[in-house]
């Protein structure tokens, strides 16, 4: 085996949030070894959407919305560093999303959203039917109102998903394809690395659990990681010149335009284990759903379906920090809808603590406790 034999950190999980945790503690002086058991970024970071839509996608404020603008806060920055340290472009796109009311029955929610968002500070504007095609025109004539979010943006989270990985190596981690972690190896009420597959070891200071929908999976954790995979299945389709500016959301789908003239249409929300398989059911639902917001989209190529599984948690929230009995073991997994958008924020926190200080945002209501107790770690041998 090359590279770092012992080193301060292992991240298993090369997805987004494991690779954004490398790069950030690589950058910080650590050494870190990512160990990804397939190829990186190619779960649920390459199927996302790639919305960075706190404001559209809330639906009430506290301190999560919070914190997702905060994630947002920070992606401007965050997309131009990745592309500056690896080449490539993450597509990061600052038009704003629009969310339509296309039925008299969403005109409530729309309604009850703008009312809050507004009583809450927060940029959003209303926009009529005229105002609305006038700013996307190819939005369907049945539009009644829309809500603008002009802070809501988007990345093109294939490219990014592409890049993390290339961007940890080039802060100096070590990522490992095709390398699974099975154990974390426990010693004195501490994690001393991991177990792979293989029945090889990598011996750390510290261990990043970070394996999106397959987190709980790892055996030796002090406590069952509730996170359970929801299934998400999305089409696109190709429109040349580009259909729209915004990403355009409605109540039953949203559609978010690629500037290479893709249209994705996502996504299915489906608790049906580890499956990911595309339906016609899904596919069915997403293309009506697309051709009720642009009719145009009833003749244009569909060129792609595909799917992938979100980390959830039971209360949709993120797990993140420190095991609370085992102090060298942290977790970064559950970002369910919001990992991409959370991505160089979960970077920067758990770099933060990896490295002993204390994270720029308040991770308590993101600890792993909340699920309930877990189990004082014995010292084992065999992980
Ligand atoms: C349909 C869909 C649409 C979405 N849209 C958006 C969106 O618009 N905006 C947004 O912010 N988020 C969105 N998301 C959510 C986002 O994609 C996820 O929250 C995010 O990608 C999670 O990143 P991750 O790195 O934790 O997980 P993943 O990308 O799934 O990566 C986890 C990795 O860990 C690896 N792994 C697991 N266990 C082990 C092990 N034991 N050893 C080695 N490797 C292991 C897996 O192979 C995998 O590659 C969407 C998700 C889906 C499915």
């Amino acid at each position: 085996m090359s590279g770092v034999g012992s080193p301060d950190v292992v991240v298993v999980g090369g997805g987004v949030i494991g690779c954004a945790v490398a790069r950030c503690a690589a950058r910080a002086g650590l050494s870190v070894v990512v160990l990804e058991r397939g190829v990186p970024g190619a779960e649920a970071s390459r199927a996302a959407a790639g919305m960075l839509s706190p404001l559209a996608e809330a639906k009430e404020p506290g301190a999560f919305l919070d914190l997702l603008i905060a994630a947002r806060a920070l992606y401007p920055a965050f997309a131009a560093a990745i592309g500056e340290e690896t080449g490539i472009d993450v597509g990061y796109g600052d038009a704003g999303t629009l969310f339509l009311s296309l039925r008299e029955e969403d005109d409530a929610e729309l309604a009850h959203r703008f009312a809050w968002q507004t009583a809450a500070g927060l940029c959003v504007e209303r926009l009529t039917a005229g105002e609305t095609r006038d700013v996307e025109p190819a939005v369907s004539p049945a539009v009644r109102f829309a809500l603008r979010f002009p802070g809501d943006h988007q990345v093109d989270n294939r490219a990014l998903a592409a890049a993390l990985p290339l961007a940890a190596g080039r802060a100096g981690a070590e990522v490992r394809s095709g390398v699974e972690a099975v154990a974390v190896l426990r010693e004195g009420g501490r994690v001393a690395g991991v177990e792979l597959a293989d029945g090889g070891r990598i011996h750390a200071g510290a261990v990043v659990v970070a394996g999106g929908s397959w987190a709980g999976r790892l055996r030796g954790l002090p406590r069952p990681l509730p996170v359970e995979p929801v299934h998400g299945q999305l089409v696109a389709m190709e429109s040349t010149p580009p259909l729209f500016r915004h990403v355009v959301d409605s109540p039953r789908c949203y559609l978010v335009p690629r500037a290479c003239g893709r249209v994705i249409a996502g996504a299915t929300v489906e608790r049906v284990g580890f499956s990911k398989s595309v339906t016609p059911w899904g596919v069915r639902r997403l293309l009506e759903g697309a051709v009720e917001i642009a009719p145009a989209l009833d003749h244009a190529p569909l060129v792609e379906t595909w799917s992938g599984l979100r980390p959830g948690t039971p209360d949709g929230l993120p797990i993140l920090g420190r095991d609370p009995g085992v102090p060298n073991l942290l977790y970064a997994t559950g970002h369910f809808r919001n990992g991409i958008l959370l991505a160089p924020l979960t970077g920067e926190a758990i770099a933060a603590l990896l490295l002993g200080e204390a994270p720029a945002w308040a991770l308590e209501p993101y600890g792993v406790e909340r699920f309930g107790p877990g189990t004082v770690l014995e010292t084992s041998a065999d992980g």
